[in-house]
């Protein structure tokens, strides 16, 4: 095998691949997809048993706030929990770097062995990112712990952009309510070709065909309204 060394690296050369991880767009998207389909279900539920009046908008209103609240706190604690035990596994290779540097070097010379180095240039490579005590606890976290210690989640940024998302969804079948619809009829359009439009984008991040991800989601999305519409009626109904 040879290697061009003096070839630069060239983004548009490499082939491309597909942004596995999804970034922020995979979580926004679910998020507003759960809003979506709760507050729709909500909605439904709720004009089924009392008809579309103040009580539609308003238990609109409480699942919106409710929802997207227990979304940020849920993330928030789950973010939270999530750095914090990184962060003690941080400060444990830490305190092993100082303590046993000798062993520390042999560990990550073994690591790079195991990734089929030959011995002499992975004590090598080992040695090379050890010199320096801090590029040696990034190394020695990313190959043991698989995270980058500078670039660590912030569980703000996760529960705030959780509450946003799923509020984004949610407003969905509230907003016709909101500008004085009577019945259901403009929240269930609105709320099935959102539902398309998310399951469509949700199956554009993975090798799904757009469309038949599209259906899916709206046919899950109407079959939950569906069941609350006819619970929520029923409900009505007896209580009545
Ligand atoms: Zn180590």
């Amino acid at each position: 095998m040879t290697i061009e060394l003096d070839r630069p690296y060239s983004p548009e050369r490499h082939h491309s691949h597909r942004d596995v991880t999804g970034g922020w767009l995979r979580p926004a998207v679910f998020g507003a997809m759960d809003g979506l389909v709760s507050n729709f279900a909500l909605i439904a539920g709720v004009v089924g048993a009392a008809g579309a009046g103040r009580g539609a908008v308003l238990a609109g209103f409480a699942g919106l706030i409710a929802g997207a609240c227990s979304m940020a706190a849920g993330e928030y604690t789950s973010v939270k929990s999530q750095t914090e035990l990184m962060r003690a596994e941080i400060a444990v290779e830490r305190r092993e770097l100082a303590r046993d540097p000798e062993g520390e070097l042999a560990e990550l010379t073994a690591i790079y062995r195991a990734r089929g180095l030959d011995a002499d240039l992975a004590a090598r490579v080992a040695a090379g990112l050890s010199a320096d005590p801090e590029q040696a606890l990034r190394v020695h976290v990313r190959e043991e712990l698989g995270v980058d210690p500078d670039d660590l989640p912030s569980p703000y940024v996760a529960a705030g952009s959780s509450f946003c998302a799923f509020a984004a969804g949610a407003v969905v079948p509230l907003a016709p309510f909101l500008f004085g619809a009577s019945g259901l009829a403009m929240a269930l359009v609105l709320s099935l070709v959102a539902l398309f439009v998310f399951g469509a984008a949700v199956a554009r991040m993975t090798a799904r065909p757009w469309w038949l991800g599209g259906l899916r989601q709206l046919a899950l999305g109407a079959g939950a309204a569906a069941v609350t519409f006819g619970l929520g009626h029923l409900l009505g109904v007896t209580v009545s």
